[in-house]
């Protein structure tokens, strides 16, 4: 997964004496010895050991402001960000074969003839392997280009256009791999049907059902939130989630609806980093997986998108 004989030579090529590795939660297991490896290389690492979720997160500032001369950055593809710091991505994919599982799964497959395939950067040799077995089986394939991400077939839960825009050709999207975030946020993002292809469990999922419960829950947090008098506007510090301007946007749009607002900013939000403010809504301009989190604020988390159904909601 972390390679060392895959990495050294980058980093050699880039001349790196002193790298700041980043890692996500998955791979925190490995980091030490491959910390171990390049160090026995003759290079310096440091470790950093906040949560990270996403390329979206390149803390090559504070990797400068440490000294170091290279990052890198394991388990997420390059998501476009310009950096003070030479940045290697190191994708770590996962070698899963999803003929077996798509075999017994056929018949629940046979009402849908064009399929979009779609998965996480770990399982995209998942994805053609799919492919190639489901061609066989007489279907048609449709793998869309992404804005965000990397590659043909490949989601973020910030960015769903690899679904999206094949769309209108698709019967359904099949989601392969493992974790809800994607489908489910998938799910909200598109009209056709949506099926989880759940490399843990082995099951295939119609997420109708979930989609169904998500949309309700997602109004009842709009309709609370359309009562409230303050709000505070979240803007991240994270170099690929701060979008500033969007939230002095949202900020003037609920002055204008005679509410009051805040623009806090953090690198990333957690309850208690709230307590003393008031608040009695959440507007959320940064990664969308802050909604996993919601119950823990006991306040409604909406996008600024959805301040557009106040009205309607009144
Ligand atoms: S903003 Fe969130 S969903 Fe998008 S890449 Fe970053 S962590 Fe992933």
């Amino acid at each position: 997964m972390l390679d060392t004989e895959n990495i050294l030579p980058k980093l050699k090529r880039l001349r790196a004496r002193r790298v700041f590795i980043q890692v996500p939660e998955g791979l925190k297991t490995r980091v030490q010895e491959l910390s171990r490896e390049l160090e026995g290389a003759g290079l310096k690492t440091f470790i950093s050991i906040e949560p990270c979720f996403g390329a979206c997160d390149i803390r090559d500032r504070e990797a400068r402001a440490l000294g170091c001369d290279a990052l890198l950055h394991a388990g997420h593809s390059d998501y476009g960000l310009k950096t003070v710091l030479p940045v290697i991505y190191e994708e770590c994919r996962i070698d899963f074969d999803p003929a077996p599982l798509l075999k017994m799964h056929l018949g629940d497959l046979r009402s849908f003839k064009k399929i979009c395939l779609v998965t996480t950067v770990q399982y995209l040799s998942s994805l053609a392997r799919a492919a190639t077995f489901l061609r066989e089986h007489g279907k048609k394939i449709l793998l869309g280009s992404p804005i965000k991400a990397r590659h043909p077939g490949q989601l973020l839960g910030c960015d769903f256009s690899a679904a999206k825009s094949v769309e209108p050709g698709a019967d359904c999207f099949l989601f392969m791999g493992t974790g809800t975030f994607h489908p489910l946020g998938l799910s909200l993002e598109v009209e056709k049907p949506v099926l989880f292809l759940d490399f843990e469990s082995t099951e295939l999922i119609d997420l109708g059902q979930e989609r169904f419960s998500l949309q309700k829950m997602r109004y009842a947090r709009i309709a609370k939130a359309s009562d409230a008098r303050d709000f505070v506007i979240f803007v991240s510090t994270k170099p690929g989630q701060a979008h500033p301007d969007l939230a002095m946007h949202a900020k003037e749009k609920l002055e204008s609806l005679g509410r009051r607002a805040w623009i806090v900013v953090a690198d990333q939000l957690t309850p208690s980093k709230l307590m003393g403010l008031k608040a009695e809504a959440i507007i959320n301009t940064a990664c969308p997986r802050i909604q996993e989190d919601a119950k823990l604020f006991r306040k409604p988390i909406i996008s600024v998108g959805d301040i557009d159904m106040f009205e309607e909601m009144g």
